[in-house]
């Protein structure tokens, strides 16, 4: 006779008795493995408490931490994708789209929001990678392009806020056009003498990285945040080199130039609240807008 026997067969446990650990209650860092609770995590807006980890977070995240009492009002939300290319892969696109749409009740991977930031008025345009990647697709270059067009013609500073991999290979062409499309309305913004900031957060690649992600008036990141135009293992193939330590991190991507700082998700919405102070008089007073001055 072994020396364990085991009297009852298998777990007797009803299902009804057994005692289950509440969903989202506990938070545990990918980085250092340290444990949170969800509310503590909420509190650091979404950052590690050791190793200041920053979590990808999603539009309605960012535009709670960002617009005043995490109010706004949001444009062109009700704007969706066609299938220009009858795009069948693993499914059809028309039934990727549905299923994405239920699943994170998002129309697409962009929303744009008219709100304000300590009491200035901000255009925020902000991706949402669980959207097929943060793919850029025709609705997702529409949906910035408009956003730019509304903060021109209502004179407010645009800050975009990229996580994305790249272009969305179900509108192929059609993808690729949002980039001269976006850079194009970009000009139009400068011209207008109106402040462009953009955030690359974790990740931000392809072909929005090659178009509006680079083209701020101030470019900025998260921390560790992955930044490139094409992947390290095709690049390593590339160029037959090992890469650098650290590639396409924000702090590699800084080091070398791209950037003009790296900000702590905490510090976020006081620095842009100075930079929008600092950059606020030439919105307000573009040259042949400004009113003539009277000297008494
Ligand atoms: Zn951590």
């Amino acid at each position: 006779m072994s020396w364990f026997k085991r009297v009852e067969k298998g777990i007797v446990t009803p299902t009804e008795q057994k005692k289950e650990t509440p969903d989202g209650l506990w938070y545990k860092c990918p980085e250092c493995k340290t444990v949170a609770t969800m509310a503590e995590h909420k509190r650091l807006l979404y950052t590690c408490a050791k190793c200041n980890h920053h979590d990808r977070i999603d539009s309605a995240e960012y535009f709670e931490i960002l617009f005043d009492g995490g109010e706004f009002t949001e444009l062109d939300a009700a704007l969706t994708s066609g299938d220009p290319l009858r795009f069948v892969d693993t499914k059809a696109y028309p039934q990727r789209l549905a299923a994405t749409q239920k699943a994170t009740g998002l129309t697409d991977a962009v929303r744009s929001a008219h709100g304000q930031l300590h009491g200035q008025d901000l255009v925020v345009a902000c991706m949402d990678f669980k959207f097929i990647g943060g793919s850029m697709g025709s609705v997702v270059g529409e949906k910035i392009a408009r956003a730019i067009d509304y903060a021109r013609q209502h004179r407010i500073p645009f800050l975009m806020i990229s996580k994305s991999g790249g272009a969305r290979m179900m509108e192929a062409g059609y993808s690729l056009m949002q980039m001269a499309k976006t850079s194009a309305r970009l000009a139009m913004l400068s011209e207008a003498g109106i402040p462009y900031i953009s955030m690359l957060t974790d990740p931000t690649t392809g072909g929005v990285t090659a178009s509006f992600a680079m083209l701020g008036d101030f470019n900025i990141a998260e921390p560790g945040a992955l930044i490139g135009f094409a992947g390290p293992r095709v690049i390593k193939e590339t160029i037959g080199k090992d890469l650098p330590k650290d590639f396409q991190s924000a702090e590699f991507v800084l080091e070398h130039g791209f950037l003009d700082f790296i900000v702590d998700r905490k510090q976020l919405k006081q620095q842009l609240a100075d930079l929008l102070t600092m950059l606020q008089p030439a919105a307000i007073a573009a040259p042949e807008t400004a009113p003539a001055r009277r000297h008494q």
